[in-house]
């Protein structure tokens, strides 16, 4: 089973595809978390990465085509895979289905997660990272067990810097303008799902189950 997340920056898509992950044993590929771990880690592609994402701007499409085309050829990703944050842009799209095409194989569900833009502002505010493993939390809707603090690995808990509202804003424009047109993209294709992110986290999650199955 092969799905994309697609929705607004904070509507819930990281959320769901780690839930789809456990659920139908298959990896979660973030390419939100890769940027991150490569800035975390010094590396050439999180220092050209971190500029953009900084400044709410999306990486340029050269940057990240090939690091998921070859993230998704690798062992684990055999029985499907669920993509989270890619593809973000057309030509991000249309690099994917022709990489996918070479080998014979093709996306089988966009999932997009609806939210409208004024919930999203105070999902961003409440959200927050860890600095440990990732995980994602959010101060009223997710809380951890004890405030600041990564349940599942104990380290500290962050706001994004991309998170704080005047990036957030930027982060919506450049949804609607660069990625926003992905929906019509995969409704032609035949495999776009609406789901209403609005509501409770488990009532998103078991809309998904019914349109992936159990
Ligand atoms: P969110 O989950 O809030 O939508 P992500 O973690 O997916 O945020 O992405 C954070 C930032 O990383 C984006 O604002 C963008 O700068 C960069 N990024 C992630 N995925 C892509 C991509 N597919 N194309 C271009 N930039 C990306
Ligand atoms: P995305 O990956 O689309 O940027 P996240 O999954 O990180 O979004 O979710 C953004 C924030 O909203 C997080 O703090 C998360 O805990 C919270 N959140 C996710 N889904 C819901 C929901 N259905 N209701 C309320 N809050 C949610
Ligand atoms: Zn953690």
């Amino acid at each position: 089973m092969k799905i994309i997340m697609l929705g607004a920056p904070g509507a819930g898509k990281g959320t769901q595809a780690k839930k789809i992950a456990e659920k139908y044993q298959i990896p979660h590929i973030s390419t939100g978390d890769i940027f991150r771990a490569n800035i975390k880690n010094g590396t050439d592609l999180g220092k050209k990465a971190k500029t953009y994402m900084d400044q709410g701007l999306l990486v340029p499409d050269e940057l990240v085509v090939d690091l998921v085309v070859d993230r998704v050829q690798q062992d684990d990703c055999t029985n499907g895979y669920v993509l989270d944050g890619f593809p973000r842009t057309i030509p991000q799209a249309e690099a994917l289905d022709a990489a996918l095409a070479k080998l014979n194989e093709k996306m089988d569900y966009a999932i997009n997660v609806d939210v409208p833009d004024e919930n999203i502002i105070n999902r961003m505010g409440g959200r927050r990272a860890c600095v440990g493993c990732g995980a994602t939390y959010h101060i009223v809707y997710n809380a951890p067990k004890a405030e600041g603090t990564c349940d599942t690995c104990g380290e500290k808990l962050i706001l994004r810097d991309d998170d704080k509202p005047e990036t957030v804003k930027k982060r919506l424009d450049v949804y609607h303008e660069q990625t926003q047109p992905l929906i019509d993209y995969y409704s032609k294709a035949g495999i776009l799902k609406d789901v209403d992110g609005t509501v409770d986290m488990e009532d998103v999650f078991q809309a998904i189950v019914g349109i992936l199955g159990e």
